[in-house]
């Protein structure tokens, strides 16, 4: 069948290509499927407990006022939070899937004459555009956090922080979309095997970097003073048999009142940080926290989340290529069909960029719900690596729940609320995992907390 905007079906020759690419996506996506399966603890806290586990209640271990705080202080960020991310997907893909950001951009970049500027300026031009239109759901949220006397930032460095976030997202996207459309022009059939090995390698460094690169940018790092808290931390680690060079305290209390604590990095850039918030806290709840990031560093989880978001990163390459080869959509989008032997059309097309970060933003918002899923079973698990290394449970318990009091946590997140922004388990799962622990040990079990 003919269509005279798109010109014939390919011939069988260019065919080939596509196929090639559908089997890697399909290889690649099993991929992600086999690690997933393997190393996510589906278990965290494996074996029986005596009497069964215990079921989450707030009821059980945060007062009513706690409770009612937690509710407000959620129905208040619900509007921001799900209105901002309707007009921002909804902006995206109104600018990719029709021909209004392949024009936005041909306006824009009309007087730029060089296909890698067109590239650079098109990725600025519509990063900056789509911060632009959610910097107000966020200043609604952070006015939010404000009122909740969970922000300690002026506006002025607020909008400090939004500018450096927006810069970080340029140079990614920038570095991303030149080498993509690099081996694009190069090779237009084959350009998706490169780009996803590219990416693969990309997403990879970045993971490596971050911690000494991007997290500079927002926060600065010290060392944890030498004294009680350090040794004991450090021995600790050793106890555990994780080899931690040093704790680093983040200066979060510019920015937060929020208590907390992770891991990044993998192989010479790992790192624990904690946030100077938390060395308020009693010296066992610090070491209760530090025991669940020891439990992040011993199973790996940033580096098999890297290797992960690699594979997945690459397949989505592969299928990227067979959405935006395909006339139908190119067409929709905007920018065309290419012609054979022909460069700087369809995907080629420094306009074609709406299109591409729509795709991937689709692809971002379908793979956040399995991200969340995996990522509360390796919570999880980090808790119960805490408990087994302090093996004490009472600690445990009091410290998540004064994590959240202070963080005013969703006590109960609904299914929705679960999909798209649960990293971590709710306190009073945390909570009640920690009675199921102390059943398990024949330890004590932690008291009721509410009131306490
Ligand atoms: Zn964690």
């Amino acid at each position: 069948m003919s269509d005279p905007e798109t010109g014939p079906e390919p011939p069988a020759a260019d065919r080939r290509p596509r196929i090639a690419a559908a089997v890697a996506a399909a290889v690649l996506f099993a991929g992600v499927g086999a690690v997933l399966a393997v190393s996510t603890p589906w278990q965290p806290l494996p074996g029986d407990v005596p009497g069964g586990r215990a079921r989450p209640d707030p009821a059980l271990d945060f007062t009513p006022a706690e409770i009612a705080r937690s509710r407000a202080f959620d129905h208040a960020l619900t509007p921001p939070a799900y209105t901002g991310l309707a007009v921002g997907l909804l902006v995206v893909f109104g600018l990719g899937f029709t021909p209004l950001g392949a024009r936005l951009l041909g306006w824009t970049t009309a007087r730029v004459r060089r296909w890698p500027l067109r590239v650079a300026a098109a990725a600025i031009v519509l990063t900056t555009l789509l911060r632009l239109i959610g910097l107000p759901f966020d200043a609604w949220s952070e006015a939010v956090l404000r009122r909740y006397g969970l922000s300690t930032q002026s506006w002025g460095a607020w909008l400090g922080d939004q500018a450096r976030s927006l810069a970080v997202t340029w140079v990614i996207w920038t570095i991303a979309l030149l080498l993509l459309y690099a081996l694009l022009r190069r090779f237009p059939r084959y350009w998706w095997a490169g780009a996803a090995a590219g990416a693969f390698v990309l997403v990879t460094v970045v993971s490596f970097a971050y911690p000494v690169v991007v997290e500079p940018v927002f926060n600065k790092f010290e060392p944890l003073p030498a004294g009680r808290l350090r040794t004991d931390l450090l021995a600790m680690a050793d106890r555990d048999g994780v080899p931690v060079k040093d704790v680093l305290v983040a200066d979060a209390s510019r920015r937060t009142t929020a208590l907390n604590a992770y891991v990044s990095g993998f192989g010479s850039t790992r790192r624990i940080v904690v946030y100077d918030t938390l060395l308020k806290s009693p010296r066992p709840q610090i070491e209760s926290i530090v025991a669940h990031e020891l439990g992040h560093a011993e199973h790996q989880d940033v580096l098999w989340g890297t290797l992960i978001g690699a594979l997945g990163v690459s397949g989505g390459v592969c299928l990227l290529y067979l959405l935006a080869s395909s006339p139908r959509v190119l067409r929709r989008a905007g920018v065309g069909a290419r012609a054979p032997g022909e460069r700087g059309s369809g995907a080629a097309d420094p306009r074609a960029v709406a299109l591409l970060l729509a795709l991937v933003t689709a692809g971002t918002t379908v793979s956040g719900p399995v991200q969340n899923l995996v990522s509360r079973h390796i919570e999880a698990r980090a808790d119960a690596h805490a408990l087994d290394l302090t093996r004490d449970p009472g600690t445990f318990a009091t410290m998540q729940h004064a994590l959240s009091v202070r963080n005013i946590s969703d006590l109960s997140p609904d299914v929705l609320e679960r999909l798209l922004w649960s990293t971590h388990p709710s306190g009073p799962e945390r909570i009640a995992m920690a009675r199921d622990w102390a059943r398990m040990h024949r330890a004590a079990v932690p008291p009721p907390l509410a009131g306490r």
